[in-house]
């Protein structure tokens, strides 16, 4: 069988007419059905009985892959991608069936284009077919994916959400992966960082924070801007965890409805246009009604590191105020949770606006009862120094 980015103009010339059957079927289901089994592998009843066959497909995409195999399986599935059209795309997978991960794959694949079609970014899927291919590598192609196998439950989900993230990032908006890293990578991140705990609610998956907070402001870590192309000691943490997590802050501090209508705006107005970073940041600025230059700047031009710590504590009757300062140039959201003498725990939060004129802030807790302890920090806020983040107010 041959798989490729596009649509397979002859069927009914080159599959055998029971896997003709069952891709009609398939695009009736929004269940995975089998369109080779093993059955048809054994019975050579994959293709049409010719010494040779010629398989032609058409596509509009930016890049062309294809993928061949005499002994995989091959499952596929239906589902509308589009409600005000009702447009549909198949979610097909070839697999060894060695590799049991990869009955699952379906599956991820569908939920991840039900959420980015729906929810984040809340975009329809643009093609008329996704495939999936048990392959030996991890990346990305228009309407293809090649995948390894994975050991794990959390690999398969994680990667497989990342990898499909990627049909709108590169390719709908057609931007340059080799240049502007960020531009794809970053955003193919905090899909697989948002996507994959709705397929799985076990997982928490960041990248490994401590290894980046250790990496950030080190004199090798070149701003984010730095073209890809230089292949810098900090290519994997400007591409990857650095943007997703700036996408983050900016998620939390406009709210989800207008993080997305944002996000929207950018990728309807600038969708096959090859945007560049600088296209990206107005267009954000503009669709949110801020100006952010302030944090673009600070984070994809500068360097630096982020650095929040607990300066000082001042208790008047029922009331402390808490002075946090923003010690690193790059900002990050405070988030605050103090313990009273009752073991309670309350959280305060402030979005990541706050430094955008100021690096001192102050937090004021109303309680009867004393604090025992502040900290600093949630899983995504980056922070190169924790030591100043936990204070014990002394009695
Ligand atoms: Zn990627």
């Amino acid at each position: 069988m041959v798989w490729a980015t596009g649509d397979l103009q002859n069927p009914a010339e080159v599959l055998h007419e029971s896997v003709l059957k069952k891709w009609t079927l398939a695009q009736q289901s929004n269940k995975p059905v089998f369109l080779i089994d093993s059955a048809d592998i054994q019975n050579k009843t994959v293709t049409v009985n010719k010494k040779f066959n010629t398989f032609q497909f058409k596509c509009t995409t930016p890049d062309f892959v294809f993928a061949v195999s005499n002994h995989y399986l091959w499952q596929a599935r239906d589902m509308v991608v589009d409600s005000v059209t009702m447009r549909k795309a198949l979610i097909s997978t070839a697999f060894n069936p060695i590799h049991k991960d990869f009955f699952e794959v379906n599956d991820f694949t569908a939920k991840t284009i039900e959420v980015m079609s729906f929810d984040f970014p809340g975009v329809a899927y643009p093609y008329s077919h996704l495939t999936v291919v048990d392959g030996r590598d991890q990346m990305e192609y228009p309407m293809m994916i090649n995948d390894n196998p994975t050991t794990t439950r959390f690999d398969g989900i994680t990667l497989t959400t990342h990898e499909v993230f990627h049909q709108i990032f590169p390719f709908m908006m057609a931007t340059n992966q080799t240049k502007y890293a960020f531009m794809d990578e970053g955003w193919a991140t905090i899909g697989e960082w948002y996507i994959s705990p709705i397929i799985d609610s076990t997982i928490v998956d960041d990248y490994g924070m401590d290894r980046i907070n250790s990496d950030l402001g080190k004199d090798w870590d070149t701003p984010m801007i730095t073209n890809s192309t230089e292949l810098t000691k900090s290519l994997f943490i400007n591409s990857y965890p650095k943007p997703a997590l700036t996408f983050l802050y900016l998620w939390e501090m406009m709210g989800d409805s207008l993080f997305k209508k944002s996000l929207q705006h950018y990728i309807i107005t600038w969708m096959d246009k090859s945007p560049t970073p600088w296209d990206f940041f107005f267009s954000m600025n503009q669709s949110c009604g801020m100006n952010l230059n302030w944090f673009w700047k600070a984070w994809y031009f500068e360097q630096g590191y982020p650095d929040l710590g607990i300066i000082g504590i001042n208790r008047l009757n029922y009331s402390y105020t808490v002075t946090i300062k923003s010690i690193g140039n790059k900002p990050v959201p405070v988030h605050l949770t103090a313990t009273f003498a009752d073991g309670t725990k309350r959280k305060f939060t402030r979005t990541v606006d706050i430094w955008k004129n100021r690096n001192i802030t102050d937090v004021i807790i109303d309680t009867q009862q004393s604090i025992t302890k502040l900290e600093l920090g949630d899983v995504y806020d980056a922070d190169v120094d924790k030591n100043n983040n936990v204070l014990v107010p002394k009695e």
